[in-house]
């Protein structure tokens, strides 16, 4: 779902496993991670690894924290406004049939939301995007296509969001 590096967590949180989406957050911080979009007040924005869903976005929660009802309430109401911002900018991106938003956490659980668009042409469109076999949904974009899209969507978020930051160029 996520791409998982094995690397070293770098958030707590009750498990004793390293927490997969810290390490991504690590990576974003210390520009190290290709993928990575914008880091906005309340979470970190990542391009996700199954751009079969070109434009798909997975937003992070900026501290380590399993569950959506144990954040103080504003802070799970700006993480979700912040998702909202992000599905905005997929929308005027790659002009989805629909969005899907997803908050599921069970191999992760780090609080993350899934934004996919949904287009169209997909075959599988009434379906969840998980039930595309993995092979078919886990695909890379093109570079240029990337850097652009991740371009794109990181200006999107800087108009919306005062307070965002961009991926490094690069
Ligand atoms: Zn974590």
């Amino acid at each position: 779902m996520l791409p998982h590096d094995g690397g070293e967590g770098a958030g707590g949180g009750a498990t004793a496993r390293p927490c997969g989406i810290c390490a991504l957050i690590e990576r974003c911080r210390a520009g190290n991670l290709a993928d990575f979009v914008a880091e906005l007040p309340h979470s970190f924005v990542i391009l996700g690894d199954a751009q079969f869903y070109r434009g798909y976005c997975v937003v992070l929660a900026r501290r380590h924290i399993n569950e959506v009802h144990l954040m103080p309430p504003d802070e799970a109401r700006a993480l979700f406004d912040e998702t909202v911002a992000v599905g905005r900018a997929i929308a005027r991106a790659t002009r989805p049939l629909k969005l899907n938003y997803e908050c599921l956490g069970n191999l992760e659980p780090h609080v993350h939301w899934h934004v996919f668009p949904r287009v169209e042409t997909d075959t599988m469109r009434a379906a969840p995007v998980w039930m595309r076999p993995e092979a078919e949904r886990k695909v890379a974009l093109e570079d240029c296509d990337r850097r652009e899209l991740i371009r794109t969507l990181g200006a999107e978020l800087r108009r919306q969001i005062a307070a965002a930051r961009p991926a490094i160029a690069g």
